[in-house]
């Protein structure tokens, strides 16, 4: 298997080639040259196969140049109780992704699945822990070491660190709002006493920190000297180990492959949505993929009308469900290149667009750059949108009628998902993050504080190590330089 870039240009690339870095050199994304297909002889026999042996089976078909064992290894490292702690009585460790029904009306059944088990409590950690192994792999067959610089302003972050944590040949250099973060996040990552782990605390905003990662991702000559990294959402190995629990989800919610379900996914840079795009390509029995947004609809707004319409970061709301806050989704090329039929050259036309006219427009009306909106359906897609209010509204009524307390992104997705479960199809709300990690909501919601999981009950009271910083990019090199010893 191959991977090409969605603006066509680069060479064709070998999984491991494209393992470590971010955007193809023509600024697209990667992609396999076609998507592997899966039969319903093998997904008869997936149905038995644990979590990591499914997901071993799944990456099979897309990292062809890592040896079956050295695979195999890495996936039951990653995909273990010992990592996915069960956070739920009376759900088995070993399915790693637990599924369960929230509500029943008629033939309209909707199910909760449990993505949010990791160290982090967040579904990042799916892919993320895998990355980690994937990333310590590769590195030492190469000889090679590798310092991850980036910005968080709350999950990504702390996935990454709680990922890349005591791995040999990597370093992460994590900038952080200082005193932005909630309390429980920011404890998260600053207890972190790992060697190679290294909190930044910069006096600004989230956007200064950006800016320092932008400015030291432009200076090719220090970013080659010292090996500089990143881990942010676009990286393809992140998107395909997520593709491994929409077919966890579906086996479970069905019993034979005549069977359909949907997904309705917590949306924000559209790669978790995009995995299950994948997945669809690949065979897998999906009706409808749901993007459900929150005030910042970025999304939602594609998926109803055409038009792709980025927005600035000061049109970027700040909401109660912070890790969808996003201005473009920077996964979306990936599906616009599908949708196009594989056409790069059209693909580098409208990215060039949302550059230089911050967007484009698929709708077919007069003027507009093209009418493939009316395929929307054929790939399943359809979105909706969640604000601040109807989050309270779920998490209340999801308490008061089944006694289950839901984070703010999962509730985003529960109210998306009522409004577009069909009769006789399963519907199945990806669990984004748990309630403690955003804790203010719930008690705005429920008038109390969400539980905790065993283990997080005094997580702001352990010792904290990070450093403090000037918003100013030549301190950040300075940093580097000398934690890095290059
Ligand atoms: C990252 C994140 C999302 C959005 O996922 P995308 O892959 O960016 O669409 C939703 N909810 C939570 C809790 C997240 O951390």
């Amino acid at each position: 298997m191959h991977y090409v870039s969605t603006r066509g240009h680069a060479a064709a690339q070998a999984f491991s080639e494209i393992l470590l870095g971010g955007l193809a050199p023509d600024g697209g994304l990667y992609l396999p040259d076609a998507y592997p297909q899966v039969t319903g002889a093998e997904l008869d026999a997936w149905r038995k196969l644990s979590y990591a042996d499914l997901a071993l089976a799944i990456l099979s078909k897309f990292a062809t140049d890592i040896p079956a064992a050295d695979l195999k290894a890495l996936t039951d490292k990653t995909y273990t109780a010992a990592v996915y702690r069960n956070a739920r009585a009376g759900d088995a460790a070993e399915r790693i992704t637990p599924l369960r029904v929230i509500e029943q009306d008629g033939d309209k059944t909707l199910l909760l699945q449990a993505l949010s088990n990791g160290p982090t409590l967040a579904f990042k950690d799916m892919a993320m822990q895998l990355l980690g192994n994937l990333f310590e792999y590769t590195l030492d067959k190469q000889h090679a070491s590798l310092n991850i610089f980036g910005a968080t302003s709350g999950d990504t972050g702390s996935a990454a660190e709680y990922a890349m944590r005591g791995k040999r040949g990597i370093r992460v250099f994590m900038l952080s709002p200082q005193g932005k973060m909630s309390a429980f996040q920011t404890a998260q990552m600053f207890s972190l006493q790992d060697a190679n782990i290294f909190n930044i605390a910069v006096a600004g905003v989230f956007d200064d920190c950006q800016d320092m990662v932008k400015a030291v991702s432009n200076d090719h000559a220090f970013k080659q000297r010292y090996q500089i990294g990143t881990v942010n959402s676009i990286n393809w190995a992140r998107v395909v180990a997520q593709v491994v629990y929409y077919f966890r989800g579906y086996l479970e919610a069905t019993t034979s492959n005549d069977q359909k379900v949907s997904f309705t996914v917590p949306s924000g840079n559209f790669g978790n949505i995009c995995a299950g795009h994948i997945a669809r390509m690949m065979g897998l029995p999906i009706d409808q993929l749901v993007a459900a947004t929150n005030e910042n609809d970025v999304l939602d707004e594609f998926f109803r009308t055409g038009v792709y319409r980025v927005r600035s970061a000061a049109q970027t709301l700040h909401t109660t469900s912070p890790s969808m806050d996003i201005s473009k989704a920077s996964n979306f090329e990936r599906f616009v290149f599908d949708l196009l039929g594989r056409d790069a050259a059209r693909v580098k036309a409208l990215f060039a667009k949302v550059d230089s006219a911050g967007g484009f427009d698929l709708s077919g009306a007069p003027g507009s750059d093209g009418d493939e909106f009316k395929r929307i359906a054929e790939f399943g897609f359809a979105s909706g949108r969640s604000v601040h209010a109807d989050r309270l509204a779920t998490i209340r009524d999801l308490h008061a009628r089944y006694g289950l307390t839901i984070d703010t992104h999962t509730a985003d997705g529960v109210k998306v998902a009522r409004e577009h479960v069909k009769a006789g199809v399963p519907m199945i709300v990806l669990e984004t993050a748990l309630p403690a990690k955003f804790n203010e909501t719930i008690r705005e919601a429920l008038g109390h504080d969400a539980e905790r999981p065993a283990g997080f009950e005094a997580i702001e009271t352990l010792p904290q190590r990070f450093d403090l910083m000037a918003a100013d990019v030549a301190q950040a090199k300075a940093y580097i330089a000398a934690h890095t010893g290059l």
